[in-house]
């Protein structure tokens, strides 16, 4: 079972792929999370993509294809995964496409405005990558990860800058890839201006059939 979550930055991709898997037992993998763990191990992929990404520009197709393959074959997904960030262009779509099959995607609608103003509050462990938002989904102790218990940091590519440059992109080669999950009727807009609590509700909705007993 492959799952597709995706939307713009800030529509809670990530926060909600976890809560799915938490609900289904299945995988939840994030392209980005994947890149920034490369990153901060200082691996030759790591080291290839860092400056890419610190300007929140793609990195090269053939990585994010690498490190996909490998994950959906792997036994972790067994009961099926949930994919945040990957594809994100045409070029990745094709590669996808021939390889991978799509049962569910799901876009996380969400305006520019209500994007821009989520991102510029959230703060990520460096250690779990787990999300924190420091106005709508604090810490229990103020700047601190739940679990890791180290000092949350703001990601470089969250600086207002860079978050419209990721935005264009995603308005650019992201977005158009709609039209792929709809033809294969796989796709459910989803608003995900409400809470965490009512956005999942909706997927879970549609995902019911798949429900950990
Ligand atoms: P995200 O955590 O999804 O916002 O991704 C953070 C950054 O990782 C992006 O701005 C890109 O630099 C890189 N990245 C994540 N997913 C991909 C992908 N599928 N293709 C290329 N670069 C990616």
């Amino acid at each position: 079972m492959i799952v597709i979550i995706f939307g713009p930055q800030g529509s809670g991709k990530g926060t909600q792929a976890e809560l799915i898997a938490q609900k289904t037992g299945m995988l939840a993998f994030s392209m980005g999370d994947a890149l920034r763990h490369e990153v901060h191990q200082k691996t030759a992929i790591g080291m290839q993509v860092e400056s890419i990404m610190v300007k929140g520009e793609l990195v090269p197709p053939q990585i994010t294809n690498d490190i996909l393959s490998k994950v959906v074959n792997s036994p972790a997904a067994e009961k099926g995964i949930i994919i945040d960030g990957y594809p994100r262009n045409q070029e990745q779509l094709e590669f996808y496409s021939k390889n991978f099959h799509t049962d569910y995607a799901f876009e996380l609608d969400l305006s520019e405005e209500e994007s821009i103003k989520r991102i510029s509050t959230r703060r990520v462990c460096p250690k779990c990558s787990h999300n924190y938002n420091i106005v709508s989904l604090t810490p229990k102790v103020e700047g601190k990860c739940d679990m890791c218990q180290v000092d949350l940091e703001q990601r470089e590519d969250d600086k207002p800058a860079e978050v419209k440059r990721r935005l264009e992109i995603y308005n650019k080669n992201t977005l158009p890839m709609k039209e792929y999950y709809e033809k294969l009727g796989v796709l459910h807009i989803i608003d995900s201006s409400g809470s965490i609590e009512e956005v999942n509700n909706k997927i879970m909705d549609v995902l019911k059939g798949v429900l950990k007993n």
